[in-house]
């Protein structure tokens, strides 16, 4: 039984195909390497992540199989900035620690009260 429901829908990651006019533009010797876009931001704080910022991380959870006969349990992933796994539909992005710790807390909160 899922114990924690991520609330921000996957469908939040602008992955839109690009537009009609890269082509013209294309044969205009000006490709427009930059259509496709990617626009995110702090799960948390809610701050847009700009090219120049660094210092984001990626957090995710995964079902744990402990070593003997006790129950899967959610565990929780925390990894550097990874552009392939920031499209992951559960990945939160974070954009800094102090947004890691806020979200940590929520997910421990969470998690304490759904397994008694
Ligand atoms: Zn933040």
């Amino acid at each position: 039984m899922p114990i924690w429901h991520w609330s921000t829908p996957a469908a939040e990651l602008s992955c839109s195909p690009a537009p009609a006019s890269v082509l013209p533009s294309l044969r205009e010797g000006k490709p427009r390497l930059m259509a496709f876009s990617e626009s995110y931001h702090c799960d948390v704080c809610g701050k847009d992540k700009s090219d120049t910022s660094s210092d984001w991380w990626l957090m995710w959870t995964e079902d744990f199989d402990p070593p003997g006969p006790s129950d899967i349990q959610p565990s929780m992933r925390l990894t550097r900035w990874n552009t392939l796994q920031a499209h992951a539909p559960e990945t939160r992005h974070l954009c800094g620690a102090t947004c890691v710790q806020t979200l940590l807390n929520r997910w421990m909160s969470g998690t304490k009260t759904a397994t008694r």
